[in-house]
């Protein structure tokens, strides 16, 4: 049997905290989803497909990990993917309790599927999108924190 994780999230921008879970999660299954999510609400950076495209090209060296995006509940869209796990990240105690209510949510809305929890190396743990953002909007150099496409279309996007 094909064991399939998807690892949802809103990926504005990708970073290598999260690029550091998926290579984690491509080690444990036979194929890894990235599914960018919709999220409108959150007044994303970069647009869904542009999301796609930075995940597409910073995954480009793992065989088994495809970028993908979802704009409908994430439990239906694991079982339309033929999946069996919801793989997410924790970097603190702080990423926990919100993680706790959406992981037992989901599975009460789908018992069948598990979510698993990934940590990053430490060196990432201060991560996030939203700090990445922060850093490019003030001109620094956010080259350790990004891959190489990210890093240029936050240039690209922020440039004044
Ligand atoms: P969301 O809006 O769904 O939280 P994010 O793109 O911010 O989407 O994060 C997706 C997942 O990756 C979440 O589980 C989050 O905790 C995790 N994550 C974010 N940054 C890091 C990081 N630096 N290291 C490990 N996991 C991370």
């Amino acid at each position: 049997m094909m064991r399939t994780a998807i690892y949802p999230g809103s990926f504005d921008p990708l970073t290598n905290g999260h690029l550091d879970v998926i290579q984690r999660a491509a080690k444990l299954f036979d194929r890894v989803v990235v599914a960018v999510a919709k999220n409108e609400g959150k007044h994303p950076l970069f647009a869904l497909k542009e999301r796609v495209a930075l995940v597409k090209k910073s995954v480009a060296h793992l065989p088994n990990v495809e970028a993908d995006s979802f704009d409908s509940l994430l439990v239906e869209y694991v079982v339309r993917q033929k999946a069996q796990a919801i793989v997410r990240g924790l970097r603190a105690v702080s990423d926990f309790e919100f993680e706790f209510q959406l992981a037992l949510m989901n599975r009460k809305l789908n018992e069948n599927i598990e979510t698993i929890f990934m940590m990053p190396k430490d060196t990432y743990t201060f991560l996030s999108s939203r700090i990445v953002k922060e850093i490019a909007r003030l001109g620094g150099d956010v080259s350790a924190f990004v891959p190489v496409p990210v890093q240029s279309a936050l240039i690209r996007k922020l440039k004044p």
